[in-house]
């Protein structure tokens, strides 16, 4: 496969928050990778900083270690690696204190782009961009990144906005959900809209419910502290789930420009109805035999925070109307596994003898763990003795259908790239932040005024029996975890 990787300008890259979890399990190593195929120029320079004391070389060797953690045995030539650690620069600077940003400042370089990126806790977000303000370091064409979450509620999220913006133009602001950099989210776009397939059919006439489940395997060990007080509606629903709703929901947009792309997400969440309580499923994972369950790690023992949540969201608008949405997300759930699945209407008649109700297509857009799609049909079971029918389903695994030296690009990379490229479209903007938690907010409030717990369920299991129910009554049944 001929690679089309276009390098990027030169630019400097200031990553606060270097010495953090996240910038090198993802960032740094996503850097690398764009280094490797050769979109990072000559020039290109990242700056680590962090309040740590240490030396470029000590900051180096810790960078070398996360990229060999991560890639192993594909790492590649030492010299490869070496050339890129040579890249990377390391300057102290304390996020609320003198202590660094002078050495920072003398280090940037006038003629290239330059993007700041906030890898620290979001308390830091605004500081840090006042300091970059006032230090001068915020040029007109410079960009900052800040990664989730992105505000606890309406208030909070409009306060970050205006700390960002007395800084720095809403074009020059990145705010980051990685599930907009996943392969599968953008090719979920592709498919809508360069194809002419999908698109007359992308209505409530054809398509009886979406479903959205985002599972995971894991629980909130070592994440507590900020999980409890989060929960999977903050966590989850209000940014990553919604982010997926709306570009399952959205019209199409003009042109394939950033705000182009986001007013008509914009158009969605504002089109989302208040949530009353029945439709709603709130759970929390329990203690099974010999296991621990939520309570043993939350720091709580009698915490009320949410481990699951299941929705059904109504699209109020001429294409969705009587097409529901269901979201569903949970930690200790049976798979780490997640998609969009977007079911169709049953045939209306079945002209076919023995044969009983037919099922609708299923097109599920598969995020994880094997990015792909798949697109269930009814054929014909082959062999003698009459016909009968059978549900297969046409599969589209990117790994397989891309061929082996298209390594899947984890999110973060291209996300990082976007920035320097100046390409805002898989970032939110402030106003669809702020409309996402307008639409949130009540039903967070209306959970904090209540009393009672989330319902508990099984670890390993799909979630709690309320979430069927939500299903159930409806006469739908949620897609087994892994189906596909
Ligand atoms: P972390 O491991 O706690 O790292 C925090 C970083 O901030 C460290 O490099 C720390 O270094 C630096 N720092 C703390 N206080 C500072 C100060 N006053 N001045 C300058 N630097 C300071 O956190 P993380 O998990 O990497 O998360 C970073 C951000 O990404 C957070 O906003 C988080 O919500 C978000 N995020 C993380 C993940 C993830 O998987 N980790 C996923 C999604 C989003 P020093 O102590 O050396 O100063």
């Amino acid at each position: 496969m001929v690679s089309r990787v276009i390098p990027v300008e030169p630019f400097d890259l200031v990553l606060f928050g270097a010495t953090g979890d996240l910038a090198h399990r993802k960032i740094l190593p996503g850097l690398f990778h764009r280094f490797v195929v050769g979109q990072m120029p000559d020039t290109a320079r990242i700056i680590g900083s962090a309040r740590s004391d240490m030396s470029v070389e000590e900051f180096r060797g810790t960078v070398r270690a996360a990229i060999l953690e991560q890639a192993g045995d594909e790492v590649g030539p030492e010299e490869v690696l070496a050339d890129f650690l040579s890249r990377i620069d390391y300057v102290r600077v304390n996020a609320t204190g003198d202590e660094g940003w002078d050495e920072l400042a003398g280090k940037l370089r006038a003629d290239r782009v330059r993007a700041f990126y906030l890898s620290v806790a979001p308390s830091l977000f605004a500081e840090i961009a006042e300091r970059l303000h006032a230090g001068g370091l915020a040029t007109g064409d410079s960009r900052i990144v800040v990664e989730k979450p992105f505000g606890r509620d309406l208030q909070s999220a409009q306060e970050l906005n205006a700390g960002l913006r007395a800084c720095f133009d809403e074009h020059q602001i990145y705010r980051i959900d990685h599930y907009l950099g996943k392969e599968t989210v953008q090719n979920l776009m592709a498919l809508r809209f360069a194809n002419s397939l999908f698109e007359p059919l992308w209505n409530s006439t054809h398509i009886d419910h979406v479903q959205i489940t985002v599972a995971e395997s894991l629980g909130i060990e070592g994440r507590e502290a900020y999980y409890d007080k989060s929960g999977a509606m903050r966590d989850m629903v209000q940014n990553h789930l919604v982010q997926l709703l709306c570009l399952t929901a959205m019209e199409p947009p003009s042109k394939f420009t950033p705000n182009a792309v986001r007013d008509e997400k914009v158009k969605v969440i504002e089109a989302l109805d208040p949530v009353p309580d029945e439709d709603i499923a709130r759970g929390q994972y329990r203690a099974e035999k010999g296991g621990d369950g939520y309570l043993d790690h939350a720091g709580d023992p009698s915490s009320r925070t949410e481990s699951f949540v299941a929705m059904k969201v109504r699209v109020a608008n001429w294409r969705w109307s009587g097409t529901p949405f269901y979201l569903r997300t949970g930690k200790r759930l049976r798979a780490r596994e997640s998609e969009i699945a977007v079911v169709f209407r049953d045939p209306p008649h079945t002209i076919f003898p023995n044969v009983g109700h037919l099922r609708g297509n299923v097109l599920v857009i598969r995020l994880q763990p094997d990015e792909g799609i798949t697109l269930r049909t009814t054929i014909k079971d082959p062999g003698p003795g009459g016909l009968r029918l059978k549900e297969v389903s046409l599969d589209m695994s990117f790994a397989e259908a891309l061929g082996a030296d298209s390594r899947p690009q984890d999110a973060y990379e291209r996300l990082v790239m976007d920035v320097i490229r100046g390409d805002q479209t898989l970032f939110m903007r402030g106003d669809e932040v702020e409309a996402a938690w307008t639409w949130a907010d009540p039903i967070i409030r209306a959970w904090d005024e209540r009393t009672d717990q989330p319902t508990p369920y099984d670890t390993g299991s799909s979630g709690p029996e309320d979430a069927l129910m939500l299903m159930h009554r409806d006469g739908r049944r949620w897609r087994q975890v892994g189906e596909g």
